[in-house]
């Protein structure tokens, strides 16, 4: 059977069922997408920071771009933790891929194998399966909230290959993470955290429960001191403080805020001034930090913590850095980190072959990728910036164009919200003497324009500040559905 990407338009472009992966993929239908114009087959993986910014920005009038994403829309990061609390709403932290259609053609799928020789991906749908399709998926990793995805798989070619899909949560192999604990990477998490959040609330709130089960119920821990952690836990405090307290009378005195870093202080990459500044705040708002402690195994409703034994919690966020995206890890003839296991690139973002020599028409950004050499932070701006690089180039090389100079980053410093309306703002690594740590309300009020202005859509640019004010005038909405 041949799939037709724009039904309207003649195919022309048949890629026969793969053979790739025998099992699986045996059976994995023909796929064919009509090439209008011959314009070359620009295939974008993720929809992240860096695969959407490439999309948003590419020439669609000469370019036949193509997005395989198991989400159908851009996760909007930095606003992740406000929503887990409801000082913003879900939508304001997401952008739709569909905006593009149908200039643009859209899978939602997950990519499962690249062939770089063939130049062909096999990809499996992250939809739910038709009541006809029989065959199911393989399991994707629980660090990932994202449904696996089944029914039949599908090939694709490409001209050119954007690899952006970015990593998943990291866990260490702690036995019981992947299944009693929370993660914060999409927005799909941050609305499950909210629900438990209030479930928590409801429980501690009915009268046959008793102070121990309620101190229990209302221990929100957080594993993971990076500034995701620090935010969430920032978050929760506002919320507990403010709108909980007035709703819950009784019970925000059995609440907690616990967070757990293994290092010997939270906020590594942050100046020693600005992370003395943040830890003596939550020391002040009853946040504790423990820090140099160990959590060994969690259990449903417990973790263990090598230095104190068994610790209950209603909630557990767990927020301890990067794993490698199986899609990379699987990925074979590319260059990869040896610790890290990213993709390595040239300076021109080019992925490179095990023997070095890049591939000249794939290239790979944000957080699956680093350059050889030259270790850059797995963040937004980063991912970003070498979107915003590589999008440039392509469109300066579908027009025979030269390529712009090697790719540079710009680093704008760092920003980290530590509650009651309160941040810290590190520039100090940037060169630029002038405003280069910054804390309090003012940090604050930068961190909220940062991300105002870094807000992508229009509609988001009314929803985000109508939201921050309506929330501040009525209070955040406390409703579990
Ligand atoms: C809660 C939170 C807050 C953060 N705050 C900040 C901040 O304030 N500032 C900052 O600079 N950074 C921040 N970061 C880090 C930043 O979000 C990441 O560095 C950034 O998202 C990396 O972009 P990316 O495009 O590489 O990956 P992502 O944004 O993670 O996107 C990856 C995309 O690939 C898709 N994908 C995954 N597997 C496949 C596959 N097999 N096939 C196809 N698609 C696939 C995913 O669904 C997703 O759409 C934050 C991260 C989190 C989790």
């Amino acid at each position: 059977m041949v799939f037709a990407g724009r039904p309207s338009r003649p195919a022309s472009h048949l890629v026969l069922a793969s053979g790739g992966r025998a099992p699986a993929y045996a059976n994995s239908r023909a796929f064919s997408s009509s090439l209008p114009r011959n314009k070359e087959r620009l295939v974008i993986l993720g929809s992240g920071w860096g695969g959407y910014e490439v999309l948003r920005a590419i020439d669609k009038e000469r370019w036949n771009v193509t997005m395989i994403s198991p989400n159908n829309y851009f996760n909007f990061t930095p606003l992740l933790a406000s929503c887990a609390v409801g000082t913003l709403e879900f939508r304001c932290a997401t952008e739709p891929v569909r905006r593009y259609s149908p200039e643009v053609v859209a899978y939602q799928a997950w990519c499962d194998h690249i062939d770089f020789r063939q130049k062909r991906l096999q990809c499996m749908p992250a939809t739910p399966p038709l009541s006809f399709e029989t065959k199911s998926a393989p399991k994707a990793d629980a660090t990932t909230t994202q449904f696996p995805g089944t029914g039949t798989p599908f090939t694709l070619t490409y001209d050119k290959l954007v690899i952006a899909v970015g990593a998943y949560s990291q866990t260490f192999d702690v036995p019981g993470v992947k299944e009693h604990a929370h993660f914060l990477k999409d927005v799909k998490d941050a609305r499950a955290i909210r629900t438990r959040i209030l479930e928590c609330f409801e429980q501690a709130n009915q009268p046959t429960i008793s102070d121990v089960e309620r101190r229990k119920l209302l221990n929100f821990c957080i594993v993971g001191g990076g500034p995701t952690g620090v935010e969430f836990a920032a978050e929760l405090h506002d919320l507990l403080h403010t709108e909980m307290e007035r709703h819950y009378p009784g019970l925000t005195r059995f609440a907690k805020i616990s967070m757990y870093d293994v290092a010997p202080q939270i906020l590594g990459m942050f100046d020693e001034s600005l992370v003395k500044y943040a830890e003596k705040t939550f020391k002040r708002d009853g946040i504790s930090i423990f820090t140099s402690h160990h959590v060994e195994r969690v259990e449903p409703g417990k973790l263990f913590v090598k230095e104190q034994g068994e610790v209950p919690f209603g909630l557990l966020v767990w927020s301890t850095g990067l794993a490698p995206n199986p899609l990379v890890q699987s990925a074979s003839d590319v260059k990869k980190d040896l610790k890290t296991s990213s993709i390595i690139t040239n300076d021109h973002l080019n992925v490179l072959k095990e023997d070095g020599t890049p591939y000249s028409d794939v290239w790979a950004i944000g957080d699956a990728a680093m350059i050889e050499d030259a270790r850059l932070p797995a963040t937004a701006q980063v991912a970003n910036q070498k979107a915003k690089y590589l999008t440039k180039k392509l469109n300066r090389l579908v027009k025979d164009k030269d390529s712009p100079k090697p790719f540079e980053f710009h680093n704008q410093g760092s920003l980290a919200y530590i509650g009651n309306w309160k941040a810290i703002y590190d520039r100090s690594g940037t060169g630029n003497n002038v405003m280069n740590k910054e804390t309090g309300r003012l940090a604050w009020l930068l961190w909220r324009s940062a991300y105002f202005t870094m807000t992508l859509s229009v509609r988001n640019k009314i929803l985000v500040p109508t939201y921050w004010f309506l929330n501040w005038i009525f209070g955040r909405d406390l409703t579990r559905f």
